[in-house]
């Protein structure tokens, strides 16, 4: 039993981004400690020395494949590099990755390649009766489950952004430069443009402000972009706006929408319809601001303020920027 489990590692997918792993990936790591799990830290990039000196003091092993083909993510490439790792040294009870954009895209790849459990976008994992569970959402949120695995193969997990606490900081383990055969990919980017997003991206960020129907207009959505800029958060939005054509879907949170977890999550003129609160009731504080004192989404907010959103919310960043 746990001694099965002591021999056995968690392996994490490192995802960075100019120079710096994602925090979600730490969070992965500091979890599986918690539990006493050995850890080791994946790194694949053409120059990963940075990030694996900053892994190599929070896992208990790191192994890095360097390779100019993956220099950028691609979900074919890493695969099948994640896949030889594990096939070389099959070591792996858990392969992790973050819920993200990305890894949403590897991570299942990568179980079906294997043929292991998948378990996508999960909130907790757990160590006892001698196997491990892990937690998710379903029913869209409305209710979780605890799921373990059939067989005795590595699970791939994807877990939610701001789920776990990030792991404390050790003196550095050796780098381990892994050889693997790293195949050309069979489609190649012509162009690469950065957007000109400058808030961070709503499913990872630690603070997000929503508007909703509240708002009264698309000019006053600038309310909420200021707050959110702030407080160096994402902008959300209700599904009522969104409909109303003055966000895009992609900033919908709720049942039909995102699911976000972030620290802080501010609901402005938002009236709390169990479809919104599907997406948000992981937050760990929740402030809403809603002109009615029955408001049900005062019902899942930890500070609650009745005022009209259009005085409250110049005189909150007003103070904040003081701040
Ligand atoms: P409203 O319900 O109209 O609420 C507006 C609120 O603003 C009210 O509480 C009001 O008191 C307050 N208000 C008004 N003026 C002010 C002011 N000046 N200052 C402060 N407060 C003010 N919804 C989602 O959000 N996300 C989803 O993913 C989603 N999926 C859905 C899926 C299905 C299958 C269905 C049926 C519905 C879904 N919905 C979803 C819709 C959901 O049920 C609600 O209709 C929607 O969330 C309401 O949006 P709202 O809170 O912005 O608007």
């Amino acid at each position: 039993g746990e001694d099965h489990l002591m021999k056995r590692t968690v392996w994490v997918w490192i995802e960075h981004e100019r120079q710096q792993p994602k925090r979600v990936s730490l969070e992965i790591l500091g979890k599986a400690r918690d539990l006493e799990l050995e850890t080791r830290a994946i790194v694949l990039g053409d120059d990963t020395d940075s990030v694996c000196q900053q892994v190599a003091r929070v896992a208990d092993h790191v192994t890095t494949v360097e390779d100019h083909r993956l220099a950028r993510y691609n979900a074919e490439v890493h695969t099948d590099v994640i896949c030889q790792l594990y096939k070389a040294a099959k070591s792996a009870l858990v392969i992790a990755g973050g819920a993200t954009f990305n890894g949403r895209e590897l991570l299942p790849r990568v179980a079906a390649r294997l043929g292991c459990a998948f378990m996508g976008d999960i909130t907790d994992l757990a160590n006892d009766e001698e196997a491990l569970s892990v937690r998710r959402a379903i029913h869209g949120g409305k209710a979780y489950a605890w799921l373990r695995p059939k067989q005795d193969l590595p699970m791939v997990l994807t877990v939610r952004p701001n789920a776990f606490s990030l792991p404390a900081i050790h003196d550095p383990v050796a780098i381990e430069k892994a050889n693997v055969k790293v195949p050309e990919p069979r489609a190649r980017d012509i162009e690469v443009r950065r957007g000109d997003a400058v808030r961070p991206e709503l499913t990872e960020a630690d603070v997000v402000v929503s508007g909703g129907r509240g708002l009264a207009s698309p000019e006053n959505f600038r309310l909420v972009e200021d707050l959110a800029d702030a407080l160096g958060g994402a902008v959300g939005a209700s599904r009522a706006v969104v409909d109303a054509g003055w966000r895009s879907h992609d900033d919908q949170v709720g049942k039909s929408g995102k699911t976000v977890s972030p620290k802080l999550y501010v609901a402005l003129g938002i009236s709390g319809a169990i479809h919104h609160v599907m997406g948000m009731d992981t937050a760990k504080v929740v402030v809403a601001i809603n002109k009615e004192s029955n408001a049900l989404i005062f019902k899942h907010a930890d500070y609650g303020l009745v005022g009209d959103v259009r005085e409250v919310v110049p005189a909150l960043i007003e103070r904040l920027r003081r701040l």
